[in-house]
């Protein structure tokens, strides 16, 4: 594709921009959809596309696509993403599961924050090992309202502490997003925070959508 017709595009919205931009990367079957391929079978100039949105990767991020090459991604974001592999693999994921559907960042981010995919997770379970000692500021305007020393959502780390003490497993029916995808695991109050549990690991268990919602409590 190498003309477009300026006095429309003007008009177009940002909607069927992005509806093209995705429509590509369907066509090509990527979910990292780089310039090139875009000008090659896209409906628009990619430099429309920029000049829309400013670049190319906020473009991306606003259809929903995974942003190639991404730089500056957080420590925390990439342990997040460890940490989600590792829940629905049910185990410490090896370096090609990176490649699974569910992981967000493919191996380079990894490499460039910790050289290696070893480090990488010796960084994550140092991290996770840690105890917890920062409370953001919602947690302290929460407990300062609520005289509660915790606030309602486990932080990460909690919530990874809680999962692996339990097999990344549901606690009542024994179910994991491992044997099953469609598991979906919640972290559970047993005593509800509404009535004054705390978000302790003692006090929090893992349960599956189905089990937390048969629970029927307030919490
Ligand atoms: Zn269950």
């Amino acid at each position: 594709m190498s003309f477009e017709f300026n006095p429309i595009n003007k008009n177009i919205d940002e909607a069927e921009l992005l509806n093209d931009v995705r429509s590509v990367a369907k066509q090509l079957n990527k979910d990292k959809l780089t310039l090139r391929d875009y000008d090659d079978k896209g409906k628009f100039n990619s430099s429309t596309i920029i000049r829309r949105f400013k670049t190319w990767n906020i473009a991306l991020e606003k259809a929903g696509l995974q942003i190639s090459n991404q730089l500056n991604i957080s420590k925390e974001d990439l342990f997040k993403n460890i940490l989600n592999i590792w829940e629905h693999i049910g185990r410490q994921p090896r370096r090609a599961e990176l490649g699974l559907p569910i992981s967000k960042y493919s191996q380079s981010p990894y490499n460039r924050e910790f050289k290696s995919w070893n480090n990488a997770l010796h960084s994550f379970v140092d991290w996770a090992n840690q105890e917890e000692i920062e409370i953001s500021d919602n947690q302290k305007l929460i407990s300062s309202k609520t005289k509660k020393s915790t606030g309602r959502d486990p932080s990460l780390r909690l919530r990874f502490k809680v999962m692996k003490r339990d097999n990344f497993s549901c606690v009542q029916c024994g179910s994991s997003p491992a044997k099953d995808i469609s598991v979906e695991l919640h972290i559970d109050h047993i005593q509800p925070w509404s009535l004054g549990g705390q978000t302790t690991l003692e006090n929090l268990q893992t349960l599956c959508l189905k089990c937390n919602l048969g629970k029927g409590n307030l919490v």
